[in-house]
């Protein structure tokens, strides 16, 4: 029995409600449908079920309940049509980006990708022949310089990782429709309650659910959302053939992360602007970069089009690696790690972890230095976590 919800209510009752569906048993929470497979009544029941005449599940490669769930709650909180759940984030990039191209298109990129993302479009979309050109996301005009006659796609994150730029999603929509192009958004860092890239013009929504969607550090899952067309036309048989899927027991996982979801994106959110703040005040530090902060680069942008700030801070701290390096191994509270969006306060020194990989030039073209750290902020208490960074940095100092 489906339990159809109201598309109306609001997004934090949606995360807890929204595309359950309830066995004959009646229980309060959802059930993980553990099975590969399905069994058919009659072979004619068989035969009607793949010609697609009966609806019913076929095979838990192409869909599962459980799965099923997790991607109805998700368009509901997207406002999507339709969706298919991955085995991880790049499993859903990879898919959002390669499904609907071919050896001879284009794709224009921002330069600031997520390192797998960047590796996607840079290296193994152009063995295909699929050729990409990156370009810096936040000026507009270097967006319209890239576009070639067979340009079909354009791919950005927004905030991006690490240094949170702020790109103009209206305004890259507005030129892919004009030549017939499509848009991607990698929305992990904003999370579906800040920022809603659909209603910004964007065709197509990504996530990592391995970040604040499950949030507890506990399994990986990335989701792809879109119109039913573009799905059914792109997704649909690439999902199928080649096998992403999302386990039942890591979908409904994440399912109980979206039951919260609200809660902790709003005091990671209030954590973070009173963390980003304070750090903007210490000798310390030399920069600080927050989405919410009126010194943020694109502070105009971020007004126009997100809701709330982050959960994520971006700094400089004086003194190089070595500082930085000193600041990380003094905090007590912030764990080292290069994940992010958990309850945890988590700290990441990009440099030498996540862009390790990139060249010294193309990091100072991202704006990451030897002293840029990244900051995850998590769901404890605001004094401890501020007593800690300051311990921290006169320990470091
Ligand atoms: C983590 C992340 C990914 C990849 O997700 P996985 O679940 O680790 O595969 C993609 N994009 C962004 C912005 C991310 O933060």
């Amino acid at each position: 029995m489906t339990i159809e919800k109201k598309r109306n209510w609001k997004p934090a009752t949606q995360l807890v409600h929204s595309g359950t569906m309830r066995s004959g048993f009646g229980e309060t929470s959802e059930a993980i449908y553990l099975t590969q497979g399905y069994v058919y009544d009659s072979a004619e029941a068989a035969e009607a079920r793949f010609k697609g005449e009966e609806p019913g599940f076929i095979y838990s490669r192409y869909a599962n309940p459980t799965v099923d769930m997790f991607e109805k709650r998700m368009c509901a909180l997207e406002g999507a049509e339709d969706a298919r759940a991955m085995a991880s984030g790049m499993a859903a990039v990879a898919a959002a980006v390669l499904c609907s191209l071919k050896a001879g298109d284009h794709i224009v990129a921002a330069r600031a990708l997520f390192g797998s993302c960047r590796w996607v479009v840079e290296t193994l979309a152009p063995r295909y022949g699929i050729e990409a050109t990156l370009v810096d996301g936040t000026k507009a005009e270097s967006w319209e310089k890239a576009v070639r006659p067979n340009t079909k796609l354009f791919f950005l994150e927004s905030p991006t990782n690490p240094t949170l730029e702020v790109v103009d999603i209206a305004a890259v929509a507005a030129l892919a429709n004009s030549i017939g192009a499509k848009v991607v958004v990698d929305n992990v860092f904003a999370t579906p309650l800040q920022q809603k890239p659909l209603e910004l013009g964007a065709h197509v929504v990504v996530y990592s659910a391995t970040k604040h969607i499950d949030g507890q550090g506990r399994c990986l899952g990335g989701i792809v959302l879109s119109s039913k067309e573009w799905i059914d036309e792109n997704l649909h048989d690439y999902f199928r053939h080649t096998g992403p899927s999302l386990s039942p027991f890591n979908a409904w996982t994440l399912l109980k992360g979206l039951e919260t979801l609200s809660l902790r994106v709003r005091q990671q959110t209030e954590n973070a602007a009173r963390v980003a703040d304070f750090l903007a005040g210490r000798p310390e530090i030399a920069r600080v970069i927050y989405p919410g902060r009126a010194d943020h680069p694109q502070a105009d942008i971020v007004a126009r089009q997100m809701s709330g700030g982050s959960t994520l801070i971006c700094l400089d701290v004086k003194g190089g690696k070595k500082a930085a390096f000193a600041f990380q191994n003094a905090l007590d509270i912030f764990l080292i790690t290069n994940n992010l969006g958990d309850s945890k306060s988590l700290i990441t020194h990009p440099a030498t972890t996540t862009h390790k990989n990139l060249t010294p030039e193309a990091r100072a073209e991202l704006g990451i230095g030897d002293g840029t750290l990244r900051l995850s902020m998590g769901v404890e208490d605001i004094d401890d976590l501020l007593e800690d960074i300051e311990q921290a940095l006169r320990k470091a100092g």
